[in-house]
């Protein structure tokens, strides 16, 4: 965005009220740094303090699509594809947009991969993070098309100009980044100005720096309420914690970006018990006896211990010859008990190969040995 959009974007939000509200200054302002634009300390604020709070009729959720002119042929849609929709309608409205001034001052892209080109995807070739993409690239290529062919090509009127799927792609990338972790479905919305700020690794409260509530004693119209989650010295961003459980691959795809800590590394590892296993029913019933069904998904975190049922499912696959008889009935109530400690050693030989073989296998998709990957460490991921 430029520098006249985001003067627009703040002239507007004064008109609306947003940033004129009390009669002392707002805390923050949207300003450009680093990461793009951010919300920067007007003056010194406490830990915990009101930074921004903006009013329901400028946030963009499915109340908003179901008060506009698209509201007639977003009825059964998801709600994030009805809000996509109408991000796309309202920017090719250009200036006859009552919302042109947020829309101006939205990203044309972020780093998610799912904006890379082809050759820029090549560099992760082998990656967790590459199929993760390219399926939900795929998911939202489905949806697109339904939706072409459903909602955007039979009416012409409200939608004049081409989308394309990378319009939609967009619309989908921008809900992706800025709507906050636990607005998602129904509750999805754009919180303008709110949505400016940027996430510091260095914050690890997982406390809510968030909240909706009414916005008075008399009056019953909801705000959403941002507070900072430490104290910030004028001049400074304001930034919160998006989300300490995302693994580097999920942040990637969300936000685009990664952060260097062994935690954030995750690999998951998908075992199953196969039909053509001679004990396929023993096992799943052992299995479902223990929570775990026919796919078990196990996060695997670089530098921390293995996730407590891995071992135990993992023998209870490889179980066979002369440790079979600890699938009868009989045992059924202690078996989980035993896998928690090696059965036998033909089983643990066969559970230490199966995992060497799904690495090797899994590693061997890389187009670079751990070495070359070492001098690009963001290659790794
Ligand atoms: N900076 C955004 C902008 O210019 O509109 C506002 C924040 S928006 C909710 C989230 C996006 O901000 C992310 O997708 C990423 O592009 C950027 N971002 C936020 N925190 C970041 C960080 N720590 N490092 C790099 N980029 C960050």
């Amino acid at each position: 965005p430029s520098e006249s959009a985001v003067r627009d974007f703040w002239q507007w939000l004064s008109d609306e009220g947003v940033a004129n509200s009390s009669s002392s200054p707002p805390p923050v302002k949207p300003e450009f740094v680093p990461e793009g634009l951010g919300l920067v300390a007007q003056r010194d604020i406490t830990k915990n303090e009101v930074v921004v709070e903006v009013p329901k009729k400028l946030w963009i959720n499915p109340d908003t699509v179901a008060a506009s002119d698209i509201r007639r042929v977003c009825g059964g849609l998801k709600p994030w594809v009805a809000i996509a929709l109408f991000l796309l309608r309202e920017k090719a409205l250009g200036l006859a947009s009552s919302w042109r001034p947020y829309l101006d001052i939205l990203p044309r892209a972020t780093d998610s991969p799912i904006f890379w080109s082809e050759e820029e995807l090549s560099e992760i070739q082998g990656t967790q993070l590459l199929s993760t993409i390219m399926g939900v690239k795929e998911f939202v290529q489905s949806e697109f098309i339904k939706v072409e062919d459903d909602v955007i090509l039979p009416n012409k009127d409200l939608f004049p100009s081409p989308i394309t799927f990378n319009d939609f792609l967009w619309a989908f990338g921008i809900l992706r980044s800025r709507a906050f972790p636990r607005l998602r479905g129904e509750n999805l919305a754009l919180i303008p100005l709110a949505d400016l700020i940027n996430h510091s690794s260095s914050i690890t409260s997982e406390d809510s720096f968030w909240e909706i509530k009414e916005k008075g004693f008399f009056s019953r119209e909801l705000i959403f309420s941002l507070r900072t989650p430490i104290y910030v010295k004028a001049g400074d961003q304001v930034y919160i914690q998006y989300d300490l459980a995302k693994s580097n691959a999920e942040l990637a795809l969300d936000y685009g970006f990664i952060e260097s800590r062994p935690d954030r590394e995750v690999y998951t590892l998908t075992l199953e018990i196969t039909e053509s296993d001679p004990f396929y029913g023993d096992k799943l019933d052992i299995a479902e006896t223990n929570g775990i069904g026919e796919t078990a998904y196990f996060d695997v975190i670089l530098g921390s211990p293995l996730p407590p049922s891995m071992l135990p499912y993992l023998r209870l696959v490889a179980l066979g010859g002369a440790d079979a008889f600890l699938l009868e009935s009989i045992f059924r109530n202690s078996v989980w008990g035993h896998l928690e400690l090696p059965v036998s050693r033909a089983n643990e030989e066969t559970i230490c190969r199966v995992v060497r073989d799904a690495c090797k296998s899994a590693l061997s998709a890389y187009h670079t040995t751990i070495e070359e990957g070492q001098a690009y460490p963001l290659l790794e991921i």
